[in-house]
């Protein structure tokens, strides 16, 4: 599992090794990916095996260019077309119909298929070496934080995977913008990409989220995105001096007394800045031992709506 440097020798050692069946860690503009020769079913099966992620959770489909898009997607209505046009390459997925020769392991048997075409230079490259769109959930075993560095996908997978690709830390920090287009565009998860920015190509959307319960959402199950260490979303004027002590606490800009470890993700209180910083904070936090991590709210706005919609997914788990 070694972590390699993007160097045009180890392109092709991680791009040989996808060609072979390989699973391969690999940065992306929005966190790691394990990445996976997507028509390969026995090699998508590993990413599984690997993340111990259920089978009902369909894979996002990376792909370099329109001509691998066509392999993957049956149709691309006029929709899609605007919001191709608009964010691609980029932190957008997209949820289209597939071609049959995607294999049902990575849409979980669903007719559609969720694809998006990465920004990131190190992504692009490998897609253009493979030769194959690649299936890539987030480099983390399921349930758990997103990794935004090589380092966190090393720790948490680094014996079973072929290969990792060091592409220095995510620039997003956050998953892609799931967007579904039948019957009408909604956002399934939000993401990278803003709800209004979605919204000036669309027109208004529905301001119901797909049920947070619903099999075909794992990004979007109740619990999710989750440190070891227990979190609370609470304002930390509620909270009394003696919680504080063996507590970690993170805020955007605000400051609190009292906590063993406070971390603000962006001191300008800037949400793109938050974004990027939000899981690399709560894997630092988590390693420290921590009886407890309180989390201040942020504003729900912009970016704001998919960091809170983490947060809230990783304080909801029982420990
Ligand atoms: P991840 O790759 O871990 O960020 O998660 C991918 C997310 O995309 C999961 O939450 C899936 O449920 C969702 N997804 C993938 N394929 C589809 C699909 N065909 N329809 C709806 N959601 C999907
Ligand atoms: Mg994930």
């Amino acid at each position: 599992m070694p972590v390699l440097r993007p160097t045009p020798e180890n392109l092709d050692r991680a791009a040989a090794a996808l060609r072979a069946g390989g699973v391969v860690a690999i940065p992306t503009e929005t966190v790691y990916g394990l990445a996976a020769n997507a028509f390969d079913a026995r090699a998508v099966a590993r990413i599984f095996e690997i993340k111990r992620r259920p089978t009902f959770d369909p894979l996002i489909v990376h792909v370099l260019d329109e001509a691998m898009l066509a392999r993957v997607v049956a149709c691309v209505p006029p929709a899609a077309r605007a919001l191709i046009e608009r964010f691609w390459p980029g932190p957008l997925t997209l949820v289209l119909r597939k071609q049959p020769s995607v294999p049902e392991l990575v849409t979980s048997g669903l007719p559609t298929v969720a694809v998006r075409m990465p920004s990131h230079p190190v992504a692009r490259s490998i897609l253009e070496r493979t030769g194959t769109p690649l299936a890539a959930p987030s480099a983390n075993l399921f349930g758990r934080l997103s990794p935004t560095r090589a380092e966190h996908v090393e720790r948490a997978l680094g014996h079973h995977i072929d290969f990792i690709l060091d592409g220095g830390p995510a620039e997003f920090g956050l998953e892609s913008t799931i967007v579904t287009l039948k019957p009408a565009p909604a956002v399934l998860r939000p993401g990278s990409i803003t709800i209004e920015e979605i919204e000036q190509v669309t027109g208004p959307l529905p301001a119901e989220q797909s049920d947070a319960n619903h099999p075909v959402m794992p990004g979007g199950l109740p619990q999710h995105y989750a440190p070891a260490t227990p979190i609370r979303l609470v304002r930390a004027e509620t909270v009394p001096s003696a919680e504080r002590e063996r507590a970690g606490f993170i805020a955007l800009s605000q400051r609190a007394e009292g906590y063993a470890q406070a971390r603000q993700l962006s001191n300008r209180g800037d949400l793109r800045e938050a974004a990027a910083r939000l899981f690399e904070t709560l894997h630092e936090l988590d390693d420290l031992g921590l009886e407890r991590i309180d989390v201040e709210p942020l504003p729900e706005r912009g970016l704001g709506i998919a960091i809170m919609d983490r947060l809230r997914r990783a304080s909801n788990v029982e420990f």
